[in-house]
């Protein structure tokens, strides 16, 4: 069975999410605490959904209840998903005006008939807590203070968390879209790393990735990076979240997995990231899906909420 293979020919580690992100957790929900005590205020963060999207309520869900935990103020704005251009502009800018919310998350992605560069350009930048405004992501560019995206940041600090320097590094990542690949592109970029970024146009993708000594995969392909896409001993991060439902698919990664297939069973789907397993056999660290980047996402949202709290009043 894969899996088994998989524990006994193990030559890398498993960099599991969770421990990296509780330490930020824990560390935003002191500073928070403070805050609270002198200044009687504390970040808000307000999430929007458009439309009734079962993933994506379950993941506003998800950011909402890390809010209460670290001691924010969190809510979910619903809207339905044939809301006019003109209604949901006018719901954004009210949030904008609205004092006692610090970030602004427009739940992506966005129901068929709204222009999402539209939607998110209405954000005020100060509160764009998904770092994807045309403001931060410039500000990016230019390697200046700004609010950066969630998921490349939690990338950053998984990297990071293995003891790995960036400077110098050849970094390979699959994925190009706004909300992984570019920023992270460019905020490793910024940490003296060498990117190549690859998308689905990229010829010989196996072999420019198999040089990497960092490799990130955000393309949402169950299992698609292979051992073969990986040099001995590189970092591998697998940004992938896929949801599958073809058991088959599940046992080519895994073996025969009853927790995964129990899943499918219960709720129709297992979450998949976009490395196969065994890539753990040439790789020094790779991180699990589920497990990995999804914690840290969550946690960098929350420290993002508190540092446009603190920004907005000049601390
Ligand atoms: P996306 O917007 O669909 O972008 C996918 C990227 O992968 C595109 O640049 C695409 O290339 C590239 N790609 C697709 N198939 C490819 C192939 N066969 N060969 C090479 N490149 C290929 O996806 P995303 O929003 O970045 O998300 C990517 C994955 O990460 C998804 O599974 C998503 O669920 C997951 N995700 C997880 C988190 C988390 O917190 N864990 C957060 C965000 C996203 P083109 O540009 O040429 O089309």
């Amino acid at each position: 069975m894969a899996r088994e293979f998989t524990r006994r020919m193990t030559m890398g580690k498993w960099l599991e999410g969770k421990p990296v992100a509780d330490r930020i957790r824990e560390q935003v929900k002191v500073e928070v605490a403070q805050h609270q005590k002198t200044l009687d205020q504390v970040p808000g963060l307000v999430g929007v959904l458009v439309g009734d999207n079962p993933a994506s309520q379950s993941y506003l869900r998800m950011k909402e209840k890390a809010c209460l935990n670290l001691g924010l103020y969190g809510r979910i704005q619903v809207l339905a998903a044939d809301i006019s251009r003109a209604d949901l502009k006018e719901r954004i800018e009210g949030l904008n005006a609205d004092n006692r919310v610090d970030g602004i998350l427009v739940q992506l992605p966005l129901p068929k008939g709204h222009d999402t560069q539209d939607v998110i350009s209405w954000i005020d930048p100060a509160k764009d807590v998904d770092g994807i405004h045309p403001i931060n992501l410039g500000l990016l560019l230019q390697n200046r203070p700004c609010l950066s995206a969630c998921t490349p940041r939690g990338c950053l600090e998984l990297i990071k968390s293995t003891g790995t320097v960036l400077e110098g590094r050849d970094v390979v990542i699959i994925g190009r879209s706004l909300i992984v690949g570019k920023p992270l592109a460019i905020m490793i970029t910024n940490e003296n790393g060498t990117v190549t970024v690859c998308h689905s146009k990229t010829r010989d993708l196996a072999g420019i990735a198999a040089r990497a000594d960092i490799l990130v995969a955000a393309m949402g392909k169950p299992g698609f990076v292979g051992p073969e896409f990986v040099k001995e001993g590189a970092v591998v991060i697998d940004v992938g979240s896929n949801a599958v439902s073809d058991k088959a698919v599940v046992r080519k990664l895994f073996g025969v997995d009853p927790k995964r297939e129990k899943e499918i069973d219960d709720k129709g789907y297992t979450w998949v990231g976009d490395v196969d397993p065994r890539v753990i056999e040439k790789a020094s660290w790779l991180t699990p899906s589920p497990g990995g980047v999804g914690p840290l996402t969550i946690a960098m949202l929350m420290r993002n909420t508190l540092d446009a709290f603190k920004r907005r009043r000049g601390l």
